[in-house]
């Protein structure tokens, strides 16, 4: 077929127009997106503002666009570039020979397989089998316990500093415990856990210990000086590292390493007992894109492991830089003592109240000045004690060359909401939060609820997926609903909102 044919199921368009047709639509769409570049968002999104780079991965998933993932024995290309972003990653986390691991689709993946392959090299029956993890450890491993029908043994971090003492995860162990795990850093508050000391106690109780470096893996190995973290520490078994992080790559990509190859082959999944073709898949999915690997692959490969330096370098700067600014500002601090391009913002308690700066009102104003920040509800942690409501930055390269507009922002933002009341939950909400405190409303009276029923509280408390026209939520009062109703409410009450949002 050429350039202008019709097709009958077409009329009298061609294909070619239909298609200039489509993207133009999908054009429009996509100027309703927050930026992805240019530094205006402060998670989600990581640029290295290298317009060449993206470019780069742009081709390099063209080159791949039809390939099946599923079979490198049919597929060669995609095992030589998974066995060289292993090993390119391998590299700078310090393993040797005996580490080696697999290509993601993204750090939940990463995370879930980890537990995984614990799980199956100590082989308990079905039901069975804890995994202990600080409170700050990523949401990705409760996903894990829940899908893998493991329990979860979360460890109270110190408030202060957002690190879990490696005393209490020894503590917390048990006979069925298969895998300890720890961030490097933790994604609230990009608190570095004290990996050296954990993995001590890892290696003596024979349990193996998964390290977290989701979103510092491609950023602490050129931090500057920090405590051991990665393959140098005896006692790690393995590590994640998300390539569509600091790794700069387009999503789906991340890398998972292990030591030691009895725990890597307990990451697939094999069957030959079924009368189709024999099926080996090292990750969730069966058949795959390939075009994250090429992205990820042909990223690292231009970049190697200076460039990779260099960018570290300018996110290093305007973190440093804004962290600053933070403590300069009355009524806002910074947790703890962040490791990486990422921190977290809470009010300042030693200041009198009407100095205090709310961190989500603040994210709000400094949204209307531009900026994207992400707010983190308050919680209370299993030994009582309570996390800080925090709002989030990630710092990328590209914020060193919005960085004084940002200050700007960020300063006025909170002079804009300096002493005003910590932001509350929509009005129907925060009477659905007093019905739960006066025990009218039980939590198992929502379980039973349909989902028709939860919608319907969704569009009283004006947060109706259907009906909002584009107009952006108001975050501030989503987190404080959060805060204030049981956590299995707000989740049911956000699933059905996001599920509203694909409803045809
Ligand atoms: C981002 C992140 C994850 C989850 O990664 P996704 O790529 O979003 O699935 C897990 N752990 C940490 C520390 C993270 O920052």
């Amino acid at each position: 077929m050429t350039a202008g044919d019709t097709n009958s199921f077409l009329g009298n368009t061609s294909i070619e127009q239909r298609s200039a047709e489509v993207l133009e639509r999908l054009r429009s769409l996509r100027e309703q997106d927050a930026p992805t570049h240019g530094g205006r968002v402060l998670s989600y999104v990581y640029d290295s503002g290298l317009a060449a780079l993206d470019q780069l991965a742009t081709d390099a998933a063209q080159l791949v666009q039809p390939v099946n993932g599923l079979d490198p024995t049919v597929f060669p290309s995609t095992a030589v570039m998974e066995r060289e972003l292993v090993g390119f990653v391998r590299g700078f986390l310090h393993g040797d020979g005996d580490v080696i691991g697999n290509v993601t689709s993204g750090g939940t993946e990463s995370c879930v397989l980890a537990v995984k392959a614990a799980r199956d090299l100590r082989g308990l029956p079905p039901g069975e089998g804890s995994i202990v993890l600080p409170t700050t450890a990523h949401a990705a491993f409760h996903k894990a316990a829940h899908l893998l029908g493991l329990e979860l043994i979360l460890v109270a971090v110190d408030p202060n500093s957002g690190r879990v003492r490696a005393a209490d995860i020894g503590s917390a162990l048990r006979s069925d415990t298969v895998l300890i795990v720890a961030s490097a850093p933790s994604y609230p508050f990009a608190a570095l856990d004290p990996i050296v000391e954990i993995a001590e106690i890892a290696r003596t109780q024979s349990v193996p210990f998964h390290v977290d470096a989701c979103i510092g893996g491609f950023a602490l190995p050129w931090w500057g000086e920090l405590p051991a973290w990665d393959f140098q520490v005896p006692g790690v078994t393995s590590i994640s590292a998300d390539v569509h992080k600091y790794g700069y790559s387009p999503k789906g990509a991340s890398v998972l390493l292990y030591r030691g190859r009895d725990l890597h082959r307990k990451q697939y999944f094999g069957l030959t007992a079924w009368p189709g073709y024999p099926v080996v898949n090292p990750t969730l999915m069966g058949s795959k894109s390939v075009a994250a690997l090429a992205g990820a692959w042909s990223i690292t490969q231009v970049l190697g492991e200076s460039g990779y330096a260099d960018l570290v370098v300018r996110a290093h700067r305007a973190t440093a830089s804004l962290v600053d600014t933070i403590g300069g500002i009355d009524g806002l601090r910074v947790v703890g003592t962040p490791v990486g391009p990422l921190f977290a913002v809470a009010a300042d308690g030693g200041v009198p109240p009407d100095r205090q700066v709310d961190p989500h009102r603040w994210a709000t104003a400094v949204g209307v000045r531009g900026f994207v920040l992400q707010g983190q509800p308050a919680s209370t942690q299993p030994d009582g004690t309570a996390l800080p409501r925090t709002t989030h930055l990630t710092i990328t390269p590209v914020t060193d060359s919005v960085l004084t507009e940002l200050t700007t922002a960020l300063l006025l933002g909170a002079d804009d909401v300096r002493g005003l009341p910590a932001a509350g939950p929509p009005p129907a909400l925060a009477e659905l939060a007093g019905a739960f405190e006066r025990g009218d409303v039980s939590v198992d009276d929502v379980r039973a609820l349909p989902s028709e029923a939860v919608a319907a509280a969704l569009v009283s408390a004006g947060l109706d997926p259907k009906g909002t026209g584009g107009s952006p939520l108001d975050m501030a009062a989503v987190l404080a609903a959060v805060e204030s109703l049981p956590r299995e409410v707000t989740t049911r009450l956000l699933v059905e909102f996001l599920a509203g949002l694909v409803e045809p």
